[in-house]
């Protein structure tokens, strides 16, 4: 017996969630339709919210309900330097360190030539403009430091450090292959101190 065609429909968009395969997109369904009604609508309705609220800031691109972010209108952090992530939730990470007031650029992903993504695929062009218009005397690279994250740290070092300006990469703390995301405040925090120059 096949699936109902209405359980299909939903395993086929759940399973291209991020760590969702077949047979977990199948359970997540189920368990969905198991759900008392008002759980189910408050789960539908917490979706509609988050995608109607939340936008991209125009000066860092990190994910808010405000645009600029309240981070980018903070009058009081240090404008002068630059910390640069993957992901809005990278830049999360990194902002419960209460010692960084700099500001903060999300790249959008990172470059991984075996996947085909290239620096047109990440927002490389936005950052330079940014570092053109902006005056910006240190960027601290705190990208993941698996390989792709390394590729981009070392891409991005090659590209700013003619443009006079000092280019760090966190210091020692971070496992080796790991997402920035996923470490806690006090490692960020030793790490952004230890911060070495590229
Ligand atoms: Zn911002």
């Amino acid at each position: 017996m096949n699936r109902p065609q209405a359980v299909e429909r939903m395993v086929e968009i759940i399973k291209k969630l991020p760590g969702v395969g077949p047979k977990m997109a199948e359970r997540l369904s189920y368990h969905i339709l198991k759900m008392p009604q008002n759980e189910a609508d408050r789960l539908i309705d917490s979706i509609q919210q988050g995608r109607r609220v939340m936008k991209y800031c125009d000066v860092c691109f990190n994910l808010s309900e405000s645009n600029p972010c309240p981070i980018c209108a903070d009058a009081y952090r240090d404008k002068t330097t630059l910390c640069i992530v993957e992901t809005p939730q990278d830049l999360l990470a990194v902002s419960k360190v209460k010692e960084y007031k700099g500001l903060y650029f999300v790249l959008g992903g990172a470059l991984s030539p075996l996947d085909a993504i290239g620096p047109d695929d990440i927002r490389i062009a936005q950052l330079l403009k940014r570092l053109a218009n902006d005056k910006i005397s240190e960027i601290i690279l705190a990208t993941d430091t698996d390989s792709k994250g390394e590729t981009t740290a070392l891409y991005l070092a090659q590209l700013i450090k003619p443009l006079n300006i000092k280019v760090t990469r966190l210091g020692y703390g971070l496992p080796v292959g790991g997402d920035i995301e996923y470490a806690d405040e006090v490692t960020i925090s030793r790490a952004i101190a230890g911060r070495k120059e590229m």
